[in-house]
């Protein structure tokens, strides 16, 4: 006696060969029915023996092709009907196919094994793929994902790949990207004004260039990287002066894990996140001396390695034999990362010698993610190619929203349902192409995410272009969402948290409801509401962002609030080297108010740190004076802390420094060395916050804690505040799938417009 069951399949399960896997399974079992895509998935008739149902139905999941997520697996009997075998059918006429699309991939093991092998059709070809692995969302136009819908619209396939392309039994079965040297893309080594070399070998051509010491401007998944022998110094330095780049650390790609063990310390941790199918820039600690070049990070400890991912990639190192090359996004320093060839050319003439060019078009740029590992877990910095679009998966269902994040490492979130889509990595939206890309990111996803949002969430800052975009839209309902509550509501949402939490969001800057700018705040929040229940005391930011350029700003004003004025005759070598023209012009600025905004920035505190104890007086990239004063910590010399204050002003506690700034002057004037300064002001926020969170915890009960915010990707302190924490039987929340930083802000946005938009009543 048979039986019939439905089983309906819901996630990603489109595009990613779940159907042959699904033919496969049920044709080992002797059953028969129907494989289809519907508008929610994947939907399974299968008849047969009661036993072999039962165990195909617990089978499905357990080995599901590798780039598929199963979100859902719902089972309803029906009658039996007889049917004489197994077929997969179209997909159901009518029926809007609905989907999640899958990310891009590195090359499967398979296909990696094809590329080198002499005797197969697709020997050395930069483009080779399979149903497990390839180009997936940098080439969609639109949806359902078809061929029609991808840049392989214009390669018809060859009778060979048209084959593989319909044998349910192939592994390249549905593959959209297949191709072969037949019929699929090419590659092309252009001259540095865009002409074609005629070579037999342009691959072979590019990695002598790189070998001579050549900047090459390669065409990869997201985007074009520019690259440089990284162990080359003259090269290295060649690239960062026509970059313009001065210390921003490249990151660089590796051949395979042991070049990687051999230029940084892996892991195991490490290990498992260099060869994730995303293949992220994974932050390793450099090994001392190694054949690397010092020009490629600079004054930092870390090195981002990542692996090859894409066939032209493995094809490159075969070539070049090299062990590492400088693999840094091809733009000029913040303008988003060019895709087109021609484009390419246009904006990256002057700085690279060549072009690697070839013919498949990247739809949709996507920059590389970068990921760290810390006590064996994975973290997100910023999450690009290889996650996008895979959702957040949320708690609970969200009503369709999009949030346009901040300013800085934007983002953009769309959410319905149990997904929070976040966008790949935009950039800084003041930098015009950042922004069109921001619009292009916005329509497309809307697009192929079939999402229509109902209300848009924007940062309450006035002068964020994401803002000022957000406030010109019409017909939706419009939320402002305060910075350092969408912190926290975003490391709320991705650990699933609901109710009240305390929540410590630390980082550079965020407009505050009172119009000062602040960045030091811990805040008892729900999704609708927060409270601001500590902050750092305020100071005054003499020069407005110029002081972000420039931490020698933020030091002099931290001593001038504390000391007066006469701070100038401290005889500390901070104050003796400190030009007195621009000094005076400074705290006239400060008296008069002139320019001054007030901050409580945890960010603009580490600065005046670094500045004060002679690290850094002004900085090339965003945050280096922080990691550059964290990098300067010799771990476990020193768990002395310096003393800060609390006291209270009706519910918020303001932090006071000054007994910190005294006790590090004193310490200047000892001669204490910056290792340990360093490392007792780090205790110092562990003592204060912990500090902090118990007078919270007394007044409020809570005990759940979050930390997000930038400031957080301080290792040393992310990881003994934890600890402390922890040890003061806290609950402690953090951010692993999503940045801390605000890369990850329109994850909070997204849920905090949810929330306020349907309007249910939460107590606070
Ligand atoms: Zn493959
Ligand atoms: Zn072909
Ligand atoms: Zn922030």
């Amino acid at each position: 006696m048979g039986v019939r069951r439905q089983i309906d399949v819901a996630g990603i399960v489109q595009g990613v060969g779940f159907r042959p896997y699904v033919y496969r399974l049920a044709i080992e079992r002797n059953l028969t029915g129907t494989v289809t895509n519907t508008s929610s998935g994947v939907t399974i008739e299968i008849e047969g023996s009661l036993e072999a149902v039962e165990e195909f139905v617990t089978r499905l999941p357990v080995a599901a092709p590798p780039l598929s997520h199963i979100t859902q697996v719902q089972v309803r009997d029906l009658p039996c009907s007889g049917d004489r075998e197994f077929r997969i059918l179209a997909s159901r006429r009518g029926e809007r196919v609905h989907t999640l699309i899958s990310p891009d991939v590195a090359i499967c093991p398979d296909c990696l094994r094809e590329l080198f092998d002499p005797t197969d059709r697709r020997f050395r070809y930069p483009f080779i793929n399979c149903t497990n692995c390839g180009p997936r969302f940098t080439i969609v136009r639109d949806i359902p994902y078809d061929r029609p819908h991808t840049s392989m619209a214009v390669f018809p396939m060859c009778a060979a790949c048209q084959a593989e392309y319909d044998d349910p039994l192939n592994r390249r079965f549905h593959a959209q990207p297949n191709a072969c040297w037949k019929c699929g893309p090419q590659v092309e080594l252009w001259d540095r004004k865009g002409n074609r070399i005629a070579t037999k070998d342009p691959i072979a051509e590019a990695a002598a260039g790189l070998d001579a010491g050549l900047v090459v401007a390669v065409k990869g998944l997201g985007g074009f990287h520019l690259a440089v022998d990284a162990t080359n110094p003259a090269a290295v330095m060649l690239l960062r002066e026509r970059k313009r780049r001065v210390e921003k650390p490249f990151a660089i790609m590796v051949p395979d894990l042991s070049a990687a063990t051999e230029v940084c310390e892996v892991d195991e941790a490490a290990r498992k996140a260099l060869q994730l199918v995303q293949r992220p820039i994974v932050l390793l600690p450099k090994k001392c001396p190694s054949r690397i070049s010092d020009h490629v990070a600079p004054r930092n400890r870390d090195l981002g390695a990542f692996l090859p991912y894409t066939p032209l990639h493995h094809v490159l190192f075969a070539e070049g034999g090299f062990i590492a090359l400088v693999m840094t996004s091809a733009n000029l320093s913040e303008e988003p990362i060019a895709i087109d060839n021609r484009e390419a050319v246009e904006r990256l003439s002057g700085l690279a010698d060549y072009f690697l060019v070839h013919d498949r078009q990247i739809l949709l740029r996507c920059d590389d993610s970068v990921v760290r590992t810390i006590d064996g877990s994975t973290r997100q910095m910023r999450r690009s190619r290889g996650f996008v679009p895979v959702p957040v998966f949320l708690k609970e269902d969200v009503s369709p929203v999009l949030a346009v994040g901040g300013e800085l490492k934007n983002t953009i979130c769309l959410a319905k349902g149990k997904h929070a889509f976040l966008s790949q990595h935009i950039g800084d939206l003041e930098n015009l192409e950042s922004y069109h890309f921001f619009e292009e990111a916005i329509e497309h996803l809307e697009r192929i995410l079939e999402i229509e949002p109902r209300a848009v969430a924007y940062d309450l800052h006035p002068g964020y272009f994401s803002t000022k975009w957000a406030l010109a839209q019409k017909n939706v309902q419009l939320v402002g969402v305060q910075h350092h509550h969408a912190h926290i509501a975003s490391c709320m949402a991705e650990n699933h948290l609901d109710g009240r939490v305390i929540g410590f969001a630390m980082d550079g800057t965020g407009y505050g409801t009172d119009g000062h700018i602040w960045g030091g705040e811990v805040l008892v929040a729900d999704y609708r509401h927060f409270e601001r229940a500590a902050h750092f005391g305020y100071v005054p930011m003499p020069g407005g962002e110029t002081a972000i350029h420039e931490p020698w700003r933020m030091a002099a004003s931290y001593l001038a609030h504390h000391f007066g004025d006469d701070f100038v005759n401290l005889a500390i070598p901070f104050v003796e080297t400190l030009d007195r023209a621009k000094t005076d012009l400074l705290l006239r600025m400060v008296a008069k108010n002139v320019n001054s905004p007030l901050t409580s920035s945890c960010g603009r505190l580490f600065d005046a740190v670094a500045a004060l104890i002679g690290l850094r007086s002004h900085v090339n990239y965003e945050a280096q004076a922080a990691i550059e004063l964290e990098m300067s910590i010799e771990q476990g010399t020193d768990d002395h802390a310096y003393p800060m204050d609390e006291t209270r002003i009706e519910d918020t506690w303001i932090i006071d420094t000054k007994r910190m700034f005294e006790a590090i002057v004193q310490d200047l004037r000892r001669g204490v060395s910056t290792a340990a300064i360093s490392q007792r002001f780090h205790n110092a926020l562990v003592a204060v916050f912990s500090r902090i969170a118990e007078l919270v915890r007394e007044r409020t009960a809570l005990d759940r804690v979050c930390l997000s915010g930038g400031t957080f990707h301080n290792v040393y302190l992310l990881t003994h505040l934890q600890k402390r924490f922890e040890e003061r039987g806290f609950h402690v929340f953090t951010h692993s799938e999503v940045p801390g930083g605000d890369g990850g802000l329109s994850l909070g946005q997204a849920l905090v417009a949810h929330h306020r938009v349907s309007g249910e009543s939460l107590n606070l």
